[in-house]
Parts: structure tokens; C-alpha cells; sequence
């Protein structure tokens, strides 16, 4: 054992830093939030070990980085004995700069477990336990491996005095050595080092954060203290301003076939969630087309900023909220397919795509526009032909169209809407809430409802997430995009009528 010179001065530290630490409130900081510069952390608060004990026998003991800690290689200088190496809060360092391959960690490298002081920087006098039952299954140069019954494997690193064989097995609790500063040669600072290694599903068996279990484990040998929860890290500054993610969108997929015949429009709208630091903003963040970038589109609707720009975001979402983009899709007068990309722009930042992304070539609408139907026919397929319908653009208005009376539109085509007997409903009237649907026969499907994606019933539904009252929320949804889209038409009529 390779003794240092401050192990001479540690009687006299130690009986110093218990004095003023015995009666210290156990504190830690959050899982993850490493040494500033000592690398990136894992915030993960999952307990990987539960009921495991405490692997240093006795309290006060500190969890820290050893590195950047007093007396490391790339610490603030002074003595590995230093007070404020032995003293709360506790700090984790699992994932802290190092070149071993760690899957778990963010850069996929770093420290594999966790760094421990003692209650002192005296080496060879503070046993380390078993911390659960288990066997001895390898025994290195300054390694001890325990196995548990369920694989999980724990590592013990740098002890003297270790009092085990491979092949041996031992109880929660048992002393297996001394924390000391072995190192196969040149001596480390006196600590114990100390991994979980475990199978997690989809990456394999991995050394797993250590921090939470030492916490937990610590909090039932200091006596069952509970200290207030950690606060997650903040924010990583260097994160990316404009992120985004998709959510959803009511546009058939790009894989699916989007067939509307010439000069038809379908209104829907795109959903992303703000997986950056910038808040997004009506009038400065635009969904714009990309492939090319700020290309005039084939499909731009009547709704549309300019032939580039589709829409903007609908309200303000900041980071971590959800936010749409709604616009109409005017499928060509030439049949063909047309695929068109699109991706967020923030005026006076750029181009979602130059940063966080998503890329330029991710957000999809394509449309397969057919040939139109013939204008002298039967536009808007409402049963009425041209020549007898007021409104061949729109099915809602047609000969034989039931008119609500009051509410200014002649949905029959009689020339004037129909007069109320009784005095015109309030405005709000003509979104009342439909009857709910009759009840489907056993085994009817309601899909068609659920699935309609030229209307916002989906999203609409995920969001109330009452599922009996669904039907009926869905069909008062429906209503109020027909209306809207109703009221849209009739004011594009009027804008060309006027011109
Ligand atoms: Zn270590």
C-alpha cells in the first residue's frame, strides 16, 4: 500500500471535519450537474440499485469528483484533504471527461461511476461493505467485483486490506477492505470509487448512473433525512435557439396519396413542438418552403403570407410547448405530383434548418393534383349544376340546402336568407353544439370520424382526452372549420368580386 504524505496530517483534519459536519443536513446536488468544465452530466434521477446499502460503513461520507477536487490533477490546487472536499452538498461524477465508452453518457464517454470520500482523507481506516448479498467474482490489481443474484454487478476500486477471494460469498454488510488510493502503481487520492453495472433494455449491459442509489442508500444510513428534491440543472446554454419537433399535422402523410382534383383546397395545419431556446412569435416565426428555400409554391393557398410563406406560428410557444401552423393547400391546375418541403424560419435569427433543425428536406406536403373538374358540371359535387347553384364553390350552399334562418348566408339558393319567425339567435348561435350522433350499431367503425384528416377532430379529441364525449366534441370541431371556411370563401368571393 502506497502511503501519502497527507495521511499524517489526516488525524488532526478529520477530528476537525467531524466536529463540523456531524450534526450537517445531508444536501446533494441534482444528478448530472457535474464540476463546471469537468464534462457533460446525466440528468437521470432513476434509482438503479433500490435498497442497496451505503457502500462506506460509517457517516459523514461526500460524494464528489476527485479531479477537479482539491489535490486533483485539474482542480483549484491545494490538498486532497482540503475541508471543502468533506463537506455537503455531494456532487455527482458519473460521465465526467474521460475516454472510456459509456452509451449512457451524453458524448458516449466519461467516468463510469461515482467518486467517494470517506468521512476523512485518512487511508486504510474506513471499511467498505458489501451492498448487497452477492459473490466475489474478480479481484484486480485495485478492484473488487460484486455480483447480486439478479447480475447486477458493483465495483469497488482503490481499497486496501481487502478481506475477500474470488468465489467467496458475502452478506449486505460485510467489510471487504479499507477506502484507500490503490492504484496499480502510482498512487490516486485516497477514495473509493464506486460503479453499477447492469443490462438496460435496447443498449446493452452498461455502466449505469450510480448517484440516485448512493443518495437513496446514503439518506437510510444518515438516518431516513429527506432532503428537499434536487433541482434540475439549467438549461444548457450552448443548446441550439431555433429547435423544433414534429408533432403531428392533419395533411395526409407524404407516403399516402393526397389526391385533390385541379383548383380544389384543403385547409389543415402542421404541428411542432419548441425543442429550442428561442420563443416563437406570431409575425416572426413562419413556416416557409424549403427545396428551395423561400421558393414560390405550386400549392399555396388563398390563406397564404406570399407564394414562400405558409403561415405563422399561431400564438407565442415557448420552449417546451406545442404551437401550428394552419394554412390551405391549392392543389394545380396542371394534373401532376407535387411534393413541397417546408421548415421554420425565425425573422432576424434564420433558418430553423441552419441550426437545432429539423432538416430542410423533413417537413412534407405532397399533393397529387388530378384533373379538374369540369367548371359547366357540378364544381363543389354538391348535386346541383352550375347553372342552378348560387355557389358552385361551395357544397354547403346549393338548391335544397336546409337555410338557417338569421344568419345572413342563403344556404338554398332562394335568393335571400330565410326570415326567423322568432328574433335572430344571438351571433354565437351557429356554433351551438350539434346533437351528439346516434349511437353506432355494435361493431360499426367510427374511424372515419377519428381519422378525418381534413378537419382538426384529432387533435381536438387528443387534447380533451375524454373519450365519451368525443363524438360530440369532434362534431362541433368539424362544424366550426366548416363555418370558418365558409366565412373564408365568401369574403375571398367578395375581395374578387370588388376587384
Ligand atoms: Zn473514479
Amino acid at each position: 500500500m502506497t502511503r501519502t504524505a497527507p495521511t499524517l496530517l489526516a488525524p488532526t483534519l478529520a477530528a476537525l471535519v467531524l466536529a463540523s459536519s456531524a450534526h450537517a443536513q445531508f444536501t446533494y446536488l441534482a444528478p448530472g450537474d457535474l464540476t463546471p468544465g469537468s464534462g457533460s452530466g446525466r440528468f437521470d434521477e432513476r434509482v438503479y440499485a433500490p435498497g442497496m446499502a451505503f457502500p462506506i460503513r460509517d457517516a459523514p461520507a461526500y460524494a464528489n469528483s476527485q479531479v477537479w477536487g482539491h489535490g486533483g490533477g485539474s482542480g483549484p490546487g491545494g490538498s486532497q484533504c482540503d475541508e471543502e472536499n468533506f463537506s455537503y452538498p455531494w456532487r455527482d461524477n458519473y460521465c465526467e471527461s474521460r475516454s472510456w465508452d459509456m452509451p449512457l453518457c451524453p458524448t458516449g464517454n466519461g467516468h463510469q461511476g461515482q467518486d467517494i470520500r470517506a468521512s476523512s482523507c485518512m487511508a486504510g481506516v474506513h471499511p467498505a461493505i458489501a451492498v448487497v448479498d452477492g459473490r466475489i467474482t474478480n479481484i484486480g490489481s485495485y478492484s473488487v467485483y460484486l455480483t447480486a443474484a439478479d447480475g447486477t454487478r458493483y465495483d469497488y476500486l482503490h481499497m486496501s486490506g481487502v478481506r475477500v477471494s474470488v468465489g467467496d460469498s458475502v452478506s449486505r454488510g460485510d467489510i471487504l477492505g479499507m477506502v484507500d488510493n490503490e492504484f496499480g502503481g502510482t498512487p490516486t487520492t485516497v477514495h473509493l470509487h464506486f460503479n453499477i453495472r447492469q443490462t438496460v433494455a435496447d443498449v446493452g449491459t452498461v455502466y449505469v448512473p450510480t448517484y440516485m442509489s448512493l443518495v437513496r442508500a446514503y439518506e437510510t444510513l444518515v438516518g431516513g433525512s429527506v432532503p428537499p428534491p434536487p433541482t434540475p440543472p439549467p438549461p444548457p446554454s450552448s443548446g441550439p435557439r431555433l429547435r423544433a419537433e414534429y408533432v403531428n399535422q392533419t395533411f395526409p402523410l407524404s407516403e399516402d396519396t393526397f389526391s385533390l382534383p385541379g383548383g380544389a383546397e384543403q385547409y389543415g395545419y402542421i404541428e411542432l413542438r419548441n425543442t429550442g431556446s428561442e420563443t416563437w412569435r406570431p409575425g416572426v416565426t413562419f413556416l416557409a418552403t424549403t427545396e428551395p428555400r423561400d421558393g414560390a409554391s405550386p400549392i399555396a393557398g388563398p390563406d397564404w403570407i406570399s407564394p414562400s410563406r405558409a403561415a405563422t406560428i399561431d400564438r407565442e410557444v415557448a420552449p417546451g410547448a406545442t404551437g401550428r401552423f394552419a394554412f390551405t393547400v391549392r392543389s394545380p391546375d396542371v394534373p401532376g405530383d407535387y411534393p413541397q418541403f417546408f421548415g421554420p424560419f425565425h425573422e432576424g435569427i434564420g433558418w430553423f434548418g441552419d441550426d437545432g433543425g429539423p432538416p430542410d428536406r423533413w417537413i412534407e406536403v405532397r399533393v397529387t393534383a388530378t384533373p379538374a373538374l369540369p367548371v359547366d358540371d357540378d364544381a363543389d359535387r354538391d348535386g346541383s349544376p352550375a347553372d342552378r347553384d348560387c355557389d358552385d364553390t361551395n357544397p354547403a350552399l346549393h338548391p335544397g340546402a336546409s337555410d338557417t334562418c338569421g344568419d345572413g348566408i342563403d344556404q338554398d339558393c332562394s335568393g335571400a336568407d330565410a326570415p326567423c319567425d322568432t328574433p335572430p339567435p344571438a351571433p354565437d348561435a351557429s356554433v351551438t353544439p350539434p346533437a351528439p350522433p346516434p349511437t353506432p350499431p355494435p361493431g360499426a367503425s367510427t374511424r372515419p370520424l377519428d381519422d378525418d384528416s381534413g378537419c382538426s377532430c384529432r387533435a381536438a379529441g387528443a387534447r380533451t382526452g375524454a373519450h365519451s364525449t368525443h363524438a360530440a366534441l369532434a362534431s362541433l370541431v368539424l362544424a366550426a372549420v366548416l363555418l370558418a371556411r365558409r366565412v373564408r370563401r365568401r369574403g375571398a368571393t367578395r375581395r374578387s368580386g370588388s376587384a
